[in-house]
C-alpha cells in the first residue's frame, strides 16, 4: 500500500470528488467556505503537521480567502508556484440535474439512464466509460488535486526543490484571489528567501475548435481588457426629435466600427486574437416613457497579446473619433435638410479628461462623494458602476455634452507570453517525452485561449503601459486595482499543464479519467523533477 494518501489513480479521484463536492460557485457562500475547507484537508499531511506555519489562508475580498500551503526543502531556494484556482461557474443548465452537478460519480451514472439528453459527443464519450462528468470536474478541481499530490509527494519523499501550491477564488469573474495572492508572493520571496523558477498552472487543455481531441500545453496565456464608452447625447420629447439626440444615435456610430475590427487583431508565433465584439450596449433610463434615451453605455471585448492598456487607449480614442466624425457628417447633413440648427458636435474625450474637469469646477470633495454614492449602490457590479461614474459626472457637466466619454472597465487580464524562455522549452521537451511514454502526444500552444490567473505573473511592460488603465478605470483603487508593481518582481516564465477535459463551462463539462488520474499526474511529476 502506498503511504502516500493522494498516490494513486483511486485515491486521486476521491480526492477530485471531495473537491467537487464542496460546492464553490464564485459569489457563494460554498466559495468562502473552500479555503477552510482545502487548508483543513492539507493539514492532514505530515509534512503541514510539522510545519503548520506553512500552510495559511489569506484575504482576498468579500470575505473570501486563497490558500498558500508551502513546501521548503531546506537547502535549496529554487521554488515553482502551482497556480489554481476553486472557484466555479453556476450550474443553471443542469436542470433538474443540479443536485447532482457536484457528484461526479452520481452525475455520470445518472446520464446514462437519459443519454438522449446530451449532445453526440457527449454521449459517445459518456458510452466509452473514459469520461467523469460535473461541474468543476475540469475546470478546474482536477488542477487542485493534481497539485494537492505533488505537494504530499514532494514532502514525503523530500524532493530537493521548493513549492508553493496557490489555490484561489473568483477566477471566474474578477481575479481578486490571484490579483492578491501576487503581493504575498512577493513577501514570501522575500521572507523565505527563495527564487521563483516557475509559475505552473493547471487550467484544463481546452479544444482549439469543435470535435477537436488534442491534449495542450500552454506556454503563455492570452490577454483581455475591456473598452468602454459612456454615451451622452441630449433630451427631447419624442414628438420633438430635431430639439436632441438620442445616446443611441450616437453609439451606434461606435459600435459598428468597433464590432469585428481588424485593427484590434493581434498576432505572435503563428497565433492570432479572436477579433472585439460588443459586450453590452444600453441606454441608461430607468424606465420607459416618452423621454428620448440620452445616455448610454457600450461596452466592448478586446483581447490582447502584445499590447498594453495605453495602446488599446490610444487606438480606441482614433476609432472613437473617426466614429464621431462620421456621427456628425450625418447629423449635419440632416440638419440642413431639415433646415435645423442642432445640438452642436459630439466630442470625444476620455475619462482622465472628464474628471479633472469635474473636479476644477466642482472641486475635488464634492466629486469624490458622488463616486462614493455610485460605489456603494449594491445592485450594479464594477462593470454598471464604472459607467455610472461617468454618467454621474457628465450630468453635472452637460456643458461637455453632446460627447462619447472613453473608460475601462474590470477586469484586465495582461497577456503573458514565455514560449522563448530556455527553461519553458526544455519543459516542454520534458513534457512531451512524459507524454509520449503514454502513448499520447501532447501539442504547445503560445496563448492558452481561456483567459486564466497567470496573467497577473511576468508582467514586463516597460513603457508604463497600465497608467492609461490606472487614470480610465473609474473604480480603480476604489473597487478594483492590479498590483503591477509587484507582478514586475515575479518574472519566471509560465507554463500550463492539465488534463484533458470537454465542454468547461457547459451541461456536459468533463474532464478524461486517463488523462486526469494517470497521464497529467506523471506529466507534472517529471517536469518538476526536471527542475530540481
Ligand atoms: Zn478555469
Amino acid at each position: 500500500m502506498s503511504q502516500l494518501l493522494w498516490g494513486t489513480p483511486e485515491a486521486l479521484r476521491e480526492l477530485l470528488c471531495e473537491l467537487v463536492g464542496w460546492d464553490s460557485r464564485t459569489l457563494t457562500d460554498g466559495e468562502r467556505q473552500f479555503a477552510y475547507h482545502v487548508q483543513k484537508k492539507l493539514s492532514k499531511l505530515d509534512y503541514f503537521q510539522k510545519h503548520p506555519e506553512h500552510l495559511s489562508l489569506h484575504e482576498a475580498d468579500l470575505g473570501r480567502h486563497f490558500v498558500t500551503a508551502f513546501y521548503k526543502h531546506p537547502d535549496v531556494e529554487d521554488t515553482v508556484v502551482l497556480i489554481s484556482h476553486f472557484d466555479t461557474v453556476q450550474i443553471e443548465e443542469y436542470g433538474d440535474l443540479e443536485p447532482l452537478a457536484f457528484q461526479p460519480e452520481k452525475l455520470t451514472k445518472e446520464l446514462l439512464n437519459r443519454k438522449d439528453s446530451l449532445p453526440e459527443e457527449a454521449r459517445l464519450d459518456l458510452e466509452s466509460g473514459k469520461y467523469l462528468f460535473g461541474r468543476g470536474t475540469m475546470d478546474m478541481k482536477m488542477g487542485l488535486a493534481l497539485h494537492m499530490a505533488l505537494i504530499e509527494k514532494a514532502s514525503v519523499e523530500q524532493w530537493p526543490i521548493n513549492l508553493v501550491l496557490l489555490t484561489v477564488p473568483d477566477e471566474e469573474v474578477n481575479s481578486s484571489g490571484m490579483r492578491a495572492a501576487v503581493t504575498e508572493l512577493v513577501k514570501m520571496c522575500t521572507k523565505y528567501k527563495i527564487t521563483y523558477k516557475l509559475f505552473l498552472n493547471s487550467e484544463p487543455s481546452f479544444s482549439q475548435k469543435p470535435g477537436d481531441e488534442n491534449h495542450y500545453i500552454y506556454s503563455g496565456t492570452l490577454g483581455k481588457i475591456m473598452p468602454a464608452a459612456l454615451f451622452y447625447g441630449k433630451e427631447t420629447h419624442v414628438g420633438e426629435p430635431l430639439k436632441g439626440m438620442t445616446a443611441n444615435y450616437i453609439a451606434s456610430f461606435l459600435t459598428q466600427l468597433m464590432e469585428w475590427n481588424p485593427l484590434f487583431h493581434e498576432s505572435d508565433l503563428g497565433e492570432k486574437t479572436p477579433l472585439p465584439v460588443s459586450l453590452q450596449q444600453k441606454d441608461l433610463k430607468a424606465q420607459y416613457s416618452t423621454q428620448t434615451p440620452h445616455r448610454a453605455a457600450a461596452l466592448y471585448n478586446v483581447f490582447l497579446m502584445k499590447r498594453t492598456a495605453s495602446e488599446i487607449m490610444d487606438l480606441f480614442e482614433q476609432i472613437a473619433g473617426e466614429a464621431a466624425a462620421r456621427c456628425n457628417a450625418s447629423y449635419q447633413s440632416l440638419c440642413e435638410n431639415e433646415k435645423v440648427e442642432g445640438i452642436g458636435e459630439v466630442r470625444v474625450l476620455r475619462y482622465e479628461k472628464l474628471l479633472a474637469y469635474a473636479e476644477a469646477k466642482l472641486g475635488r470633495e464634492l466629486v469624490q462623494k458622488m463616486k462614493s454614492e455610485v460605489q456603494e449602490n449594491s445592485e450594479w457590479d464594477e462593470r454598471e458602476k464604472s459607467v455610472r461614474i461617468a454618467d454621474k459626472l457628465l450630468i453635472q457637466c452637460q456643458e461637455l455634452a453632446p460627447a462619447i466619454v472613453l473608460l475601462f472597465a474590470p477586469p484586465y487580464y495582461p497577456a503573458v507570453n514565455t514560449s522563448n524562455d530556455p527553461l519553458v522549452a526544455h519543459s516542454i521537451k520534458v513534457l512531451k517525452q512524459a507524454a509520449a511514454g503514454f502513448g499520447l502526444e501532447v501539442h504547445q500552444v503560445h496563448y492558452f485561449n481561456g483567459l486564466c490567473d497567470l496573467s497577473y505573473v511576468h508582467y514586463n511592460d516597460q513603457t508604463n503601459g497600465w497608467a492609461a488603465f490606472e487614470r480610465n478605470t473609474p473604480v480603480w483603487g476604489d473597487l478594483y486595482s492590479i498590483p503591477f508593481a509587484d507582478m514586475q518582481q515575479l518574472q519566471a516564465p509560465v507554463l500550463n499543464v492539465g488534463p484533458f477535459g470537454k465542454d468547461a463551462h457547459q451541461f456536459a463539462e468533463r474532464l478524461h479519467i486517463d488523462s486526469a488520474f494517470v497521464q497529467t499526474p506523471a506529466m507534472l511529476e517529471s517536469v518538476i523533477k526536471s527542475l530540481m
